[in-house]
């Protein structure tokens, strides 16, 4: 047993040794990674519901690593998020999503993740503004996803350079609606042109009614707002229809398709229906 703190013991835990060993070892690892091309982005599609055309496409990162293999954003993101290096791949994954962005039609726009500590810490507006320059997208086409953990901190630099980033011309959208705590009308204070209902709701809401009477009302007050929604996690038809039904503009899930190279993407937007 180990002493913790000045009260208690606490057991030897193998698992989250374990985890820790891992954890500095994937830590270690990241600076090279990045420097060696091992990271790079895949897209998934997010559809119109009324026209079934592609929209746009969310940009995942992944992590290839040559000997522990592929490594999922839901480990390394964290880690990059407690040490600053979140930064360095926000400026990566700016880049390349833009350059990516600029192989498609221009009605198809791409979003791209941002973690709060990006948000307080990193120099985002200005990696914004170098990837969209070097790639010469237009800045509408470029859609940035923020979730409501960065509101825990409701400072005036916050909301200043939410305010410069509009003033960039990016589309702002609100990522996993629903997960977090913001009241409905706290969202009513935030300059947003977009809300991601968590995929949490969209699997439920089709044999829950409650679920359905709030997936319904987020709609309702998103639309009251001026936001266009997307429903998260759509795997099946009936799911999609229901979200459809209710106004939803957009759908993003694996009934679309999966995560996937930005030449796959640029087919797609070829179809004419998606749906
Ligand atoms: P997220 O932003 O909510 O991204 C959606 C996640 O849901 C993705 O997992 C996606 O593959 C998965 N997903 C999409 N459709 C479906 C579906 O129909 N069913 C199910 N069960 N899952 C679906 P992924 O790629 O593993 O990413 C996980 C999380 O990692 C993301 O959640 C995001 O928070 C974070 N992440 C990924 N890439 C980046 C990045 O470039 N930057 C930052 N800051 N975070 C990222
Ligand atoms: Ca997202
Ligand atoms: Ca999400
Ligand atoms: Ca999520």
């Amino acid at each position: 047993a180990k002493r913790v703190g000045g009260s208690g013991w606490r057991a030897y835990d193998p698992a989250s040794t374990l985890r820790r060993a891992r954890s500095r070892l994937l830590e270690a690892e990241l600076r090279t990674g990045l420097d060696q091309g091992q990271f790079f982005l895949l897209f998934q599609p997010q559809v119109s519901l009324t026209s079934g055309r592609l929209a746009g496409a969310e940009a995942l990162l992944r992590w290839q690593h040559p000997t522990l293999g592929m490594i999922s954003p839901a480990e390394f993101i964290s880690i990059s998020e407690a040490n600053g290096f979140i930064c360095d791949l926000g400026q990566f994954m700016f880049r390349e999503a833009c350059k990516a962005a600029t192989s498609w039609p221009s009605h198809v726009s791409v979003a791209v993740n941002i973690s709060p500590v990006q948000f307080l810490r990193g120099d985002l507006l200005s990696d914004i503004r170098a990837a969209l320059a070097a790639s010469g997208l237009a800045p509408h086409r470029l859609h940035v996803e923020i979730t409501e953990s960065i509101f825990v901190e409701r400072s005036e630099e916050l909301f200043s350079k939410l305010d410069a980033l509009r003033d960039l011309g990016v589309t702002i959208a609100l990522d996993d609606f629903g997960t977090g705590y913001s009241s409905l009308s706290y969202i009513s204070s935030l300059p947003l042109d977009k809300l991601k209902i968590d995929q949490s709701f969209v699997r439920e809401m089709v044999s829950d009614p409650a679920t359905q009477s709030i997936v319904q009302a987020v709609m309702t007050l998103a639309h009251g707002l001026g936001l266009k929604v997307v429903g998260e996690g759509v795997e099946n038809a009936l799911q999609s229809e229901m979200l459809a039904a209710m106004g939803c503009e957009e759908g993003q899930g694996y009934l679309f398709g999966r995560p996937q190279s930005a030449r796959q993407i640029q087919a797609l937007s070829a179809a004419h229906s998606l749906l």
